[in-house]
């Protein structure tokens, strides 16, 4: 393998640091995972370039980082919002880790990333318009037109798990439930992400039977025809399946590609695109929302895309 074009990867999340390398031919290949010193900058950084000298076989001296990570970057300070992440929290990551590493550092939040990668290589190909939406522990998501990242004000767009969007009903086996409008850590109250990821998926099961059940627990259930988990993911699909038929509707987007956990599993995609394609204004005969093609490492793939689109126009 030519390690000329070779792009330096890196997913930065609340737990762990992944390391990636990108060939020419645009394949990913995981080289190692550490649990990420979440708190310390000097630790962190030192991590970092040890991780990279121990395969240093796989780069050269000037192979560039793409970095894939959880939180805000601000669009022209570079700035990190990232507070789970204290290590970079209100640093400039790409500007101070590029001159530790002594290379050309890129940084872009991970749902953008992974947004990017289904768009040119995944789920997205072909698509003008695709948004990318993540359920994972919680909601969140990316916009890409165009092969292009959308990026909104303060670096925030397709974040379509926040705002005061919750239904305060659903309909269960025809019957009404009320369900309350949750406070959110972002301030607001009736954000999606109190009921739409996973740890969403177990409030609501939570809500609606007074049980605790993780979310595996519960899908597991729901598989089995259990009367209570069926109840659950009835809520869910309506839950989470109204706002991202509005996010259709406002992007354009023909394709929505799903990451995160509850992306792997296949039937609940499958039963969400259903109802998200009743509720649609442009009715289509293809699927909509589909199970992202890389679920792993859609992040790095789609960070190391955009390094190398850099790269060339450079
Ligand atoms: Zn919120």
């Amino acid at each position: 393998m030519s390690k000329q074009s070779a792009v330096i990867c890196l997913d930065l999340g609340g737990s762990f640091i992944k390391l990636g390398v990108m060939n020419a031919q645009g394949e990913l290949t995981l080289l190692d995972q550490q649990k990420i010193p979440a708190t310390s900058w000097d630790e962190f950084t030192a991590l970092v370039s040890r991780m990279i000298a121990q395969h240093h076989l796989h780069f050269t001296t000037s192979s560039p980082v793409a970095i894939s990570t959880a939180g805000i970057v601000a669009p022209d300070s570079g700035e990190m919002f990232a507070s789970n992440i204290p290590a970079f929290h209100q640093r400039s990551l790409a500007k101070e880790l590029g001159a530790i590493l002594q290379r050309e550092v890129i940084v872009h939040n991970d749902a953008d990333c992974f947004t990017l990668a289904e768009a040119l290589a995944g789920a997205g190909k072909g698509h003008k318009v695709v948004f990318g939406a993540i359920l994972g522990s919680g909601v969140g998501g990316g916009l890409v037109a165009d092969g292009r990242i959308i990026t909104g004000q303060n670096g925030l767009t397709g974040e379509w798990g926040h705002g005061p969007i919750t239904l305060t009903e659903v309909e269960i086996d025809g019957v009404t439930r009320r369900l309350p409008r949750k406070a959110c850590p972002c301030g607001q109250k009736g954000c999606l992400d109190s009921y739409g990821g996973a740890r969403g998926l177990e409030n609501l099961h939570q809500t609606l039977h007074d049980r605790t059940a993780s979310s595996v627990e519960i899908i597991e259930s729901w598989q089995q025809q259990e009367a209570q988990a069926q109840q659950t993911i009835q809520a869910w699909l309506q839950i989470v399946g109204q706002p991202l038929a509005y996010s259709i509707n406002i992007t354009g987007a023909s394709r929505v590609a799903v990451g995160g956990g509850l992306a792997s599993v296949a039937p609940l995609i499958a039963a969400l695109d259903e109802v998200v394609q009743g509720c649609v204004l442009s009715r289509t005969a293809h699927r909509l929302v589909v199970p992202g093609e890389f679920a792993h490492h859609g992040g790095m793939m789609g960070a190391a895309l955009l390094a190398r689109d850099l790269t060339r126009r450079a």
